[in-house]
């Protein structure tokens, strides 16, 4: 990290206060030119545009298979079992500037900016029950408060929808958004991650200072920074997130369209990776013990006073240390500091350190091996395998040609297999058992019946 100071050698137009994208350019705002090469999202801006007719005209099977790539291409992530930080930090910071009028997404940006936020509020918590989040937002050059870090989602999503009825305005501020980010993350225990996100609609960030000097800080508070562009690229969020990742330049992407922002919304729910460099903290806080309280629901006849509300409730959880009532969990004892929450939460948080492997395409040869003819999850009959003779003949070998020129990343016979159990599913079991159960029905079904090993055909 300190190396990537060093290299800072002040160019490009971000030393004033006012920092504006001259070019005006998607293509020119590269971070360092000599260094990169295509970024993501001109990559998907392009793809778009390479359809190709199947050998009868018929774009339909084209079509159908880019659908399927698609959803493949989101699922297909890296399955090694990496560390995560699983007990995070989070800021979300909002622009909420004149350049969110735009309505380049709709209904404007800034209205899809708060629906996105909410959805991702809830799936945070889905995916990372045991974090902290806090909302902030740029107006008018200043940096304010939206939710304060919690661990509810329910107080998060009430203040976002009050945000629908203010107006943005003024310029951004990177800056102070920043430095108010370091202030709020700066008591957060050191196991956890400190993570800033940024939406920034504006090509220009107003700031008082020099943000170079925020950006070291930041280093130094090992705050990990992302940034969503809704424009277009600019030098100084390129820098800033290379310089917060240790050098990694994924963490600011410019989002093309609303499927790509929210997608990109979504994939910060995903726990980071721990970095070996990442923190001192960790080099003698290696395995460091957490200590948490799991205390039980208890109903009570007469309502007493929760000690995070001061409401009268009957019923609620007791801290299991110092015996005080809270109303929900996951939380924070109010009284001893306590980190309460129920076992069902930190098994939700396991599949992000053991995710359940990719499943592999299966060509029409492994599928005629195998003979399967439905998708093991969901029972839906799969297309029809050609069979060897029909396909030396001509007839049927059409229909698998057709098929086999399907856009890259789908399987040629719609047929995908984990490589644990051996069954094939189809691209939505695929999708839903990957993203939302984090398990296979075939290991499931095969975990409770010893033996059965090799029931691939059963179904
Ligand atoms: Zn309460
Ligand atoms: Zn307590
Ligand atoms: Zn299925
Ligand atoms: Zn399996």
């Amino acid at each position: 990290m300190a190396d990537s100071d060093a290299e800072y050698d002040g160019e490009g137009p971000d030393e004033d206060d006012v920092m504006e994208v001259s070019d005006g350019g998607r293509r020119a705002m590269a971070s360092r030119p000599k260094e990169r090469a295509q970024a993501r999202w001109e990559a998907t801006a392009s793809s778009n545009w390479e359809l190709q007719e199947a050998a009868d005209g018929s774009i339909e099977g084209i079509l159908g298979g880019l659908e399927e790539a698609g959803k493949r291409k989101r699922l297909l992530k890296d399955t090694t079992p990496l560390q995560r930080g699983i007990i995070r930090h989070t800021l979300l910071v909002l622009d909420l500037s004149s350049a969110m009028l735009e309505k380049d997404l709709r209904p404007t940006r800034h209205l899809l900016t708060i629906n996105y936020t909410i959805m991702f509020v809830r799936e945070y918590f889905e995916q990372n029950p045991i974090s902290q989040l806090g909302i902030f937002g740029m107006r008018e050059g200043l940096a304010i408060r939206i939710s304060d870090m919690s661990g509810n989602p329910n107080d998060h999503i009430a203040a976002l929808k009050q945000l629908r009825s203010t107006e943005p305005k003024g310029n951004p501020s990177l800056q102070n958004a920043l430095d108010m980010a370091r202030a709020a993350l700066y008591h957060t225990p050191s196991h956890g991650t400190r993570e800033v996100v940024i939406v920034l609609g504006a090509l220009l960030s107003s700031d008082p200072g020099d943000i170079h000097d925020t950006i070291k800080a930041c280093i130094r508070d090992r705050i990990r920074v992302r940034i969503i562009g809704l424009a277009a690229q600019m030098h100084i969020c390129a820098e800033i997130c290379r310089k917060t990742n240790g050098g990694d330049e994924n963490y600011y992407n410019v989002a093309v369209d609303e499927v790509d922002y929210r997608q990109q919304l979504m994939d910060i729910t995903t726990p980071p990776v721990l970095r070996s460099t990442d923190t001192e903290a960790q080099k003698h806080n290696q395995a460091a013990l957490l200590m948490m309280g799991f205390p039980s629901r208890i109903v009570e006849e007469k309502p007493t006073l929760c000690a995070c509300h001061g409401n009268l409730t009957r019923g609620g959880y007791l801290c299991s240390r110092c015996k005080a009532k809270v109303c929900n969990l996951p939380a924070t004892c109010p009284t001893c500091d306590l980190t309460l929450i129920l076992s069902t939460h930190l098994a939700r948080s396991y599949h992000h350190l053991f995710p359940l492997r990719n499943w592999v395409e299966v060509s029409w040869t492994r599928a005629r091996q195998e003979g399967s003819i439905q998708c093991f999850g969901c029972l839906t009959p799969f297309p029809r395998i050609p069979n060897p003779q029909e396909a030396v003949n001509g007839t049927e070998h059409d229909v698998a040609s057709a098929r086999t020129k399907r856009a890259e990343g789908a399987s040629e016979s719609s047929r995908y297999e984990c490589e644990t159990c051996g069954q094939h599913f189809c691209i939505d079991c695929d999708v839903f058992c990957h993203e939302v159960v984090h398990n296979c029905p075939g290991c499931q079904s095969n975990a409770h019946l010893p033996g059965n090993q090799n029931g691939h055909d059963a179904g």
